[in-house]
């Protein structure tokens, strides 16, 4: 190593300088020299080590009075009291940040090994969303659906890198190849250090300098896509599934968005969805609900026959179990459910008048009784709930 130089004179502080300026003058070396932020530069990273080494004398009391007392020949050698023994070169990277980590913030700290080995942040394509109605049916079974989507795609002329050609780069002069900087930002806290994804490369680390011509440089152009989306069974009305990777394509062949499937169900005028049951409101003539018979539903599929028995009053509910929709989540299925109404005629001819009347003298037809659950209101709450 060579000479070392005076530590207050690597942090650029008065001799009397108090820990709070000696702290502030090592940030600030620190955070000029950080390697994040000077990759693969020697020079910084020595001086970065220096500034640390400084920093751990000036910062102790014991070995500031000592280094005062005796200059660098108090440092070295075995003079014990946490000394460096060999002298600082010894003190690798990691020490230095597991040491004085905590003078970078939270963020810088704790972060350089994870900014390290997770790569930098690299450029996400937006998401695009789409609709697509379904019918009931296709609810049912679940449907493959190829939808035509208008989008960013990658530039097939460059391969989605921007660039003219492969040596058309170079590496960026403001974060120096990294893709990101520091930022120092004065909070209620103090100052604090940030690093933050660098704004001329936009965290590539690196420039194009001759762009591709099909693209503009940007590494996507507009297109479509045909996508095959698999919608499973059971799906509802304002459910979100995500097909990854399928939205716009990233500026500089980054990571692509997600292409998010909204579903919305064609309105069915016969059968109304209540979750996994359907529900078809049934109008029966008064002599079926009296006599009872036979009578057509509409069902996913087509259609069927259900028999209503004699006596049938309005708002029973026949069921028609596991003819409603599969859950979504596997647990079975659900039922159609046939609320039943009367249809009473309100226009009839003197001679229909003539025999309700006389009907309506018979004994069955004298009076109105208490049917047990005649209250409807209550039996549909009942139900539904
Ligand atoms: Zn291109
Ligand atoms: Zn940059």
């Amino acid at each position: 190593m060579a000479e070392k130089r005076d530590y207050y004179e690597v942090l650029g502080v008065a001799k009397n300088a108090n820990a709070d300026e000696i702290k502030k003058a090592y940030r600030k070396a620190a955070i000029k020299y950080h390697p994040d932020k000077n990759p693969g530069d020697k020079e910084a990273e020595e001086k970065f080590k220096e500034a640390a080494e400084a920093y751990d004398v000036l910062s102790n009391e014991e070995k500031r009075a000592r280094y005062d007392q005796f200059g660098h020949a108090g440092m070295s050698g075995s003079a014990g009291a946490g000394g460096f023994g060999g002298g600082f070169g010894g003190f690798s990277m990691e020490d230095i940040f597991s040491q004085f980590g905590d003078i970078f913030g939270g963020h810088f700290g704790g972060g350089f090994g994870s900014s390290r080995g997770g790569g930098r942040s690299v450029n996400r394509g937006s998401d695009i969303r789409v609709r697509i109605k379904l019918t009931l049916a296709e609810i049912a079974n679940g449907a493959t659906k190829k939808i035509k989507v208008n989008k960013y795609i990658a530039c097939d002329k460059c391969g989605g890198n921007g660039a003219k050609d492969s040596s058309s780069f170079s590496t960026c002069s403001t974060c120096g190849g990294s893709g990101y900087v520091v930022t120092v930002q004065n909070t209620f806290f103090g100052r604090m250090q940030s690093q933050s994804v660098c704004p001329h490369c936009h965290g590539e680390g690196k420039v194009i300098t001759a762009k591709c011509d099909k693209c503009q440089g940007e590494g996507y152009v507009r297109g479509s896509e045909v996508i095959e989306i698999k919608v499973p069974a059971g799906v509802g009305e304002g459910m979100a599934l995500t097909v990854e990777g399928k939205g716009n394509a990233a500026r500089h062949g980054g990571i692509s968005g997600d292409l998010i499937v909204v579903i919305e169900e064609e309105h069915n005028p016969e059968l109304m969805r209540d979750g996994n049951n359907l529900i078809h409101n049934l109008n029966i003539t008064v002599a079926t609900a009296i006599l009872g018979g036979e009578v057509e539903v509409p069902t996913i599929e087509g259609k069927a026959k259900i028999k209503i028995a004699p006596g049938t009053h309005a708002g029973k509910v026949l069921r028609l179990r596991g003819k409603g929709l599969p859950d979504v989540n596997g647990y079975g299925k659900g039922d159609i459910m046939v609320v039943v109404d009367i249809t009473i005629p309100t226009s009839l001819t003197s001679e229909e008048k003539e025999l309700v009347k006389k009907l309506s003298e018979k004994p069955h037809f004298k009076e109105a009784e208490s049917v047990e659950n005649q209250n409807i209101f209550e039996r549909m709450k009942n139900f539904f709930r």
